[in-house]
């Protein structure tokens, strides 16, 4: 177990990864007779494998948008020195009380405390500094009077008005004290938090690195974007869509390998992909048939397989192992069923691997037609959602689900999770997954 899995940041993430999270049959019983796994224990292998957050410490406009790694306590009380909150004059309230009771005090100009230059002396009895906003309180004064409520004349200064003792001053500390909390960890780093913390001298801060992701895409009929495809060929999806969609979870595609369906190849591929923290995505070739090697090629390479198989459409060759902190996924290489691969398993891992909290945004939707799964897997369906102009949410099952359909992912809102046997009844009200890019 490493330490991550103890901090209550995971125990939160761990919550907040709900997916589906009903256990309706034992996994050992659903393992002997298919072979595969449930969904909940797919998520659960990841939860419990989840790696060590990669830390950095970093310049604060580098660490724009990135969630702090610690706690930050106040390393300096803030105000750090009593000052003025206006232009005016600094005084002392024995000297000036009277005028509350409407009698007007004239006192002597002393001398000056300007922002940055404080006044070297003590204000004595019948004495007023000059101050200026934020200038350093000088010794022996208690309040300030704002220059609109005085006259002045050569070296002298008339108090017209006054309300109570310590007017217009920020006291030291009044904000916060050294030690308190300042940022808690997991806090995202935007220019305002960036402004506090170069408030208290702080020029560099612990946050969580982005997940390092490389991308291993298999298959000996791919054509790269861009290139030219003969007719046995097939583009390459899958490396711009996952490349988008791990930058989207905050993660960063630092590497990205194609490689035919060799066995060879394949190992290639893995071990330039294999650094000691970070995500391997492998598309493709994770299947039984003749020319997926990737199993194997992972097990070459020195990874322990940790899961293949789960009992879900589409996607029901999903492959994860893991080397010390580098876990590494085989999707399918169907660009439907990798992608909801990632979008079920893989962004909520990279986004907690940053500190973030993930959990589906779902919604109570009216089905206007029934929706059955009568397979023996659960299904992942595809829907379209619209709101009515009651409030109420309607979806409909989108068409055209195949694995190798692109259209049903690009048209969808969001999925619904249909397990074996599930009916909903037409007219009836069911929970849907919506897309975090969908409002
Ligand atoms: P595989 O999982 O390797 O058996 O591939 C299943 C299907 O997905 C085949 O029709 C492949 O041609 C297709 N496929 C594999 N990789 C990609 C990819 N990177 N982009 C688009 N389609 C792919
Ligand atoms: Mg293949």
């Amino acid at each position: 177990m490493n330490e991550i899995h103890q901090s209550s940041q995971f125990v939160k993430d761990y919550q907040t990864w709900t997916g589906i999270g009903k256990r309706t049959e034992s996994p050992g019983s659903a393992k002997r007779k298919h072979n595969m796994i449930e969904i909940w224990e797919a998520l659960q292998i990841i939860r419990d494998n989840h790696p060590s957050p990669m830390v950095a410490k970093l310049p604060l406009l580098d660490a724009l948008g990135k969630r702090l790694a610690v706690d930050i306590l106040a390393p300096e009380p803030s105000p750090r020195y009593t000052n003025s909150a206006m232009d005016g004059f600094a005084v002392r309230w024995e000297d000036v009380g009277p005028v509350a009771g409407g009698v007007p005090i004239t006192l002597v100009i002393a001398g000056e405390s300007q922002a940055g230059i404080p006044f070297s002396c003590k204000c004595q009895s019948g004495q007023a500094i000059r101050i200026s906003t934020g200038a350093m309180l000088p010794k022996g004064t208690d309040t300030v009077v704002r220059v609109e409520d005085t006259r002045t004349e050569d070296d002298r200064v008339t108090v017209m008005q006054v309300r109570k003792k310590g007017q217009d001053i920020r006291r030291a500390g009044e904000e916060f004290n050294v030690g308190e909390l300042l940022l808690p960890q997991g806090t995202a780093l935007q220019a305002p938090q960036l402004g506090l913390l170069t408030s208290v001298g702080i020029t560099e801060v612990a946050v969580y690195d982005p997940p390092q992701v490389s991308l291993v895409v298999t298959g000996t009929e791919l054509a790269a974007p861009g290139e030219s495809v003969a007719p046995h060929q097939i583009r390459d999806s899958n490396s711009i869509m996952l490349t988008a969609a791990v930058r989207q979870a905050g993660g960063k595609v630092v590497a990205r390998h194609y490689t035919g369906d060799t066995l060879a190849d394949t190992v290639a591929s893995i071990r330039k992909s294999t650094n000691k923290s970070g995500v391997i995505i492998v598309t493709g070739g994770v299947s039984v048939g003749e020319h997926d090697h990737v199993k194997e090629a992972v097990r070459e390479c020195g990874f322990v397989e940790l899961f293949w198989r789960v009992k879900q459409k589409p996607g029901k060759p999903l492959f994860f192992a893991r080397k010390d902190d580098c876990l590494l996924f085989g999707l399918p290489g169907n660009p439907v069923s990798g992608f909801m691969c990632f979008m079920y398993y893989i962004q909520p891992l990279l986004r907690s691997m940053q500190g973030r909290n993930f959990s589906w945004r779902t919604a109570k939707a009216r089905f206007d037609n029934s929706v059955r799964n009568s397979g023996g897997r659960t299904n992942f369906m595809r829907i379209g959602v619209k709101k009515e102009e009651s409030g109420f949410i309607i979806a409909e099952v989108l068409a055209k689900q195949g694995s190798h359909m692109l259209g049903s992912i690009a048209r969808a809102d969001g999925f619904i999770i249909m397990e074996p046997g599930k009916f909903i009844p037409e007219g009836s009200w069911h929970e849907v997954y919506l897309f975090p890019w969908r409002n």
